[in-house]
């Protein structure tokens, strides 16, 4: 806690801000740029947030240039609800932060940026970066390592990486600077490459996956440019550090288009980046259930985005990799290993393979370990085990997951409604469940219908092994646990 008396001390500690000798006045534009005047667009203030008109009018009053920019003025245009409010102006880090004092600090190594935070809104503000090419850190494939030189405005906008994501709004006369025609490809609906696609994917790769998550979110066409460009560098994207694709993951799958993102993620051939086996996995015909697991699981988790609700990475992330998981269980059960044994390996390959390439945070394979592990426990419904499983911190996500399951097509229907009844039972109705779960078991052949491909030769296996495979499965599980 810091007392009054010291807070106060800590704000007279602050440099005092000089007032502005000038007004920064609006820089000249090269030639092909265009000023876009109030009366030309449709973006009034009313639609940008106080925290993000605080910050404009902070700087500008200061005597700096400043701009709304990149997806907030696009999605002002397009008619959307901007996600965030990202400014950049032409002061230094450190004079934004002198500027807003508490209200701001200062992030990032690399390059050096301020939030600013007005209630609960944090509001990022970007000093112009220049393209100073010789200045930029480059690996053997173009890739910019580091790139923290300050620029123009107009050397700002050339290294952004889309047109559409590259116009300034501007809070001194309310007008908009589009360096590209970027108007004319919003009203298009294309998404354009500011400079030469190859080259710019050849800088950052990621920009592939970027041009992916703009065509599914915005419903824009990539340009004939970008669909060329991307065969001939989509393996630059092993390059690219895991943690960085994750981020990229994160905004492509949990955003609330991700049925869209995985179309044309897969229609660019770039889905393999992020989930090699199961991009093989989906390709197969004999998979029909794991591309239904898949497309309930992202249409379950857009849904829930649209009705305001929250999405837990780790049950998509344990969906898209179910797939994987029980290929590569089938895998070591043909090498004669135990189901369960062969079920606990093939989640640490996949986990562990996974960490080399989109690098889910530790925090969430705990709990995707922990969804696929009591998918197991379901079977078995003796004694007290259906009490200890519903006591289960992970027992709603596990049973979400088992309907899910059996919805995509799994055979598990009777068991999901068992575990439904038992959740909503008094002590009695349980009772009796497990008495009559024990008198299904007891008859072995449970009246399990046809069964769908996959499950068939599982649900064979498991029948087969019964005896003994219980005892072993008890005990991995209970190891597990
Ligand atoms: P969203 O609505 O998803 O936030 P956005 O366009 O604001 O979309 P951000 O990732 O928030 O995207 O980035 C803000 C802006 O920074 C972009 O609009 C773009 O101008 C620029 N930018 C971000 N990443 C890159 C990149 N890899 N290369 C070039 N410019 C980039
Ligand atoms: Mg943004």
């Amino acid at each position: 806690m810091v007392s009054l008396k010291h807070f106060i001390a800590l704000q007279l500690a602050e440099e005092p801000v000089a007032p502005p000798a000038v007004q920064s006045p609006t820089p000249a534009l090269p030639a092909g740029a265009r000023v876009i005047s109030r009366e030309q667009h449709r973006i009034s203030r009313r639609q940008i947030s106080d925290a993000a008109l605080q910050v404009l009018n902070g700087l500008h009053q200061a005597g700096y240039q400043a701009y709304l920019v990149g997806g907030s003025v696009r999605d002002l245009l397009l008619g959307r609800e901007p996600k965030d409010f990202d400014v950049c102006t032409n002061a230094r880090p450190e004079e934004v932060r002198k500027l807003f004092r508490r209200n701001a600090r200062l992030i990032g190594r690399r390059f050096i940026l301020a939030h600013v935070q007005f209630g609960r809104e944090i509001i990022e503000v970007a000093t112009f970066r220049g393209s100073g090419k010789d200045e930029q850190a480059r690996s053997a494939s173009g890739r910019i390592l580091a790139d923290n030189v300050y620029g123009s405005l107009e050397e700002d906008a050339q290294r952004r990486d889309f047109t559409a994501n590259a116009l300034y709004y501007n809070i001194a006369d309310r007008s908009i600077i589009d360096f590209w025609g970027a108007w004319e490809d919003i009203e298009a609906q294309r998404l354009r490459m500011i400079g030469e696609a190859e080259e710019r994917f050849h800088e950052d790769p990621v920009r592939m996956l970027r041009a992916a998550r703009f065509a599914a979110k915005l419903g824009f066409q990539l340009d004939p440019a970008i669909e060329a460009a991307i065969p001939r560098c989509r393996e630059l994207l092993r390059e690219v550090p895991p943690a960085r694709l994750y981020e990229e993951v994160g905004k492509l799958f949990l955003a609330g288009f991700a049925q869209q993102s995985l179309a044309t993620l897969q229609r660019h051939g770039l889905f393999s980046a992020l989930f090699p086996q199961l991009d093989d996995a989906l390709g197969r015909e004999d998979q029909g259930e794991a591309r239904e697991l898949v497309r309930l699981s992202l249409d379950n988790t857009d849904a829930r985005v649209a009705a305001g609700k929250s999405v837990h990475p780790a049950f998509l992330f344990a969906a898209l990799l179910w797939p994987v998981l029980l290929l590569e269980q089938e895998r070591l059960m043909s090498e004669d290993k135990p189901e369960l044994v062969a079920m606990q390996q093939a989640a640490s390959l996949v986990l562990e393979e996974n960490r080399g390439q989109i690098a889910i945070p530790r925090r969430f394979t705990l709990t995707i370990r922990e969804i696929w592990d009591l998918q197991a426990r379901f079977h078995r419904r003796g004694g007290r085990r259906p009490y200890a499983l519903l006591a289960h911190e992970r027992f709603r996500a596990a049973f979400d997951f088992l309907v899910l399951r059996r919805n995509a097509g799994a055979n598990l229907a009777l068991l999901a409604d068992w575990w439904q009844q038992f959740q909503s039972a008094d002590n009695d109705g349980r009772k009796q469940l497990i008495e009559a779960a024990h008198q299904e078991d007891r008859g072995a052949e449970l009246s399990l219908g046809p069964l769908p491909a996959s499950e068939a030769k599982r649900g064979k296996r498991r029948r087969r092994r019964r005896g003994p495979r219980q005892k072993s499965e008890s005990a991995v599980t209970a190891e597990a646990n």
